[in-house]
């Protein structure tokens, strides 16, 4: 009773701040907080809402309110609000736990800036940590999948998020040859967009396109019988809102090319791969994480495109955070792989 008191009053805090989703765990605990990246704000900077109330309110605030992602894109464009953000999370974590002070983990795309790393520690120490790391999410992906990053073998992880695709070939505990492209769920919405107004001249909304890409999307034809759901926008000749009827096939092609984006940048990854870890690759495949590898028949369709097994891991959405976890609960060694304001 009394050293589980004092394990929740010295309690460490790891974050996923994804693009779309941001996850916290909480050492000894679990996942306390999953929530969209999203902060609705006032016209004078106070907060409304962070989460999934703030993500309902896209594009549906009046002028004083704004309700933005600022990690959208992939980089932290909006550096103030992100770090609005992350203090939000973390405090939220914190609250009603009694952590005082708590270590936090952070994890960052592993193209972030020394500006950017530097200024999310920051935000961290000013959120209340005592110390605050961080950690590559393509390393903090494939410990979350459990793979054996510590080890002189590659282990290649692909991580298809909302604003970006990572790839990473890991070994030794560093990442070798990696690349990140600004395509990634985001971009499947944009495509979806875009395709339903040249076809069907309909105008519909972000939130729209996500959720009939989560009902119909596919990257490859996987079911016999193809499902069809009806979308809703506002008609561009009429000027009047309207019903379409969408079946799979259509969003197919309207993910195409979005699609061949991803598989492309996984191919350049392998194609820069030393021949060593090219051949483990060979023997151990690949693990896809994230979101976005959640759109149906992605695995096989970048199985075709590599000639290489392609897994999917068994909870893409939590990958990440399940990987700062894997550090928080460990013992020292692990601890090799975090980033600390020293090392920048
Ligand atoms: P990030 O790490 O950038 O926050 P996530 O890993 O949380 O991103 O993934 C979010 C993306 O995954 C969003 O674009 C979302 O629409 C997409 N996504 C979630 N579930 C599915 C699904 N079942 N099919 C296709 N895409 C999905
Ligand atoms: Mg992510």
């Amino acid at each position: 009773m009394l050293s589980s008191y004092v394990g929740r009053l010295a309690a460490d805090i790891g974050v996923d701040l994804g693009t779309a989703n941001t996850l916290v765990y909480v050492r000894g605990e679990g996942i306390v907080v999953r929530e969209p990246s999203v902060i609705a704000r006032h016209a004078d900077g106070q907060i409304l809402t962070v989460g999934a109330e703030a993500k309902r309110m896209i594009g549906r605030t009046p002028a004083h309110i704004t309700a933005t992602r600022p990690l959208r894109g992939g980089v932290i464009a909006d550096f103030d609000t992100t770090a609005a953000m992350l203090s939000y999370f973390i405090r939220r974590a914190a609250r009603n736990r009694l952590i005082l002070r708590p270590l936090v983990i952070v994890g960052i795309p592993a193209e972030a800036t020394v500006v950017e790393k530097r200024a999310l520690i920051d935000a961290a120490l000013k959120a209340g940590a005592r110390s605050a790391y961080l950690i590559d999410e393509p390393i903090a992906a494939a410990l979350g999948v459990g793979l054996p990053i510590s080890e002189p073998l590659a282990s290649a992880v692909v991580d298809i998020g909302g604003g970006r695709t990572q790839v990473a070939v890991i070994s030794l505990g560093g990442i070798v040859t990696s690349r990140s492209i600004r395509i990634a769920g985001d971009e499947m919405d944009g495509a979806i967009i875009d395709y339903v107004r040249r076809v069907h001249n309909l105008l519909i909304g972000e939130r729209s396109a996500e959720d009939v890409k989560i009902a119909l999307g596919s990257a490859y034809r996987v079911d016999q019988a193809e499902p069809v759901k009806d979308i809703r926008g506002r008609d561009l000749l009429s000027g009047l809102p309207r019903t379409l009827r969408m079946t799979a096939a259509e969003i197919r092609d309207a993910l195409t090319e979005t699609v061949q984006a991803i598989a492309d940048a996984v191919k350049q990854t392998l194609e820069q791969t030393p021949p060593e870890l090219a051949a483990d690759i060979v023997n151990r495949g690949i693990v896809l994480v994230g979101g976005g590898a959640l759109l149906r028949g992605m695995d096989r369709r970048l199985a075709e495109e590599t000639g290489l097994s392609v897994n999917m891991s068994n909870d893409p959405l939590s990958a990440v955070v399940l990987g700062i976890a894997a550090v928080l609960e460990a013992s020292e060694p692990l601890k090799g792989t975090l980033i600390t304001a020293g090392k920048l």
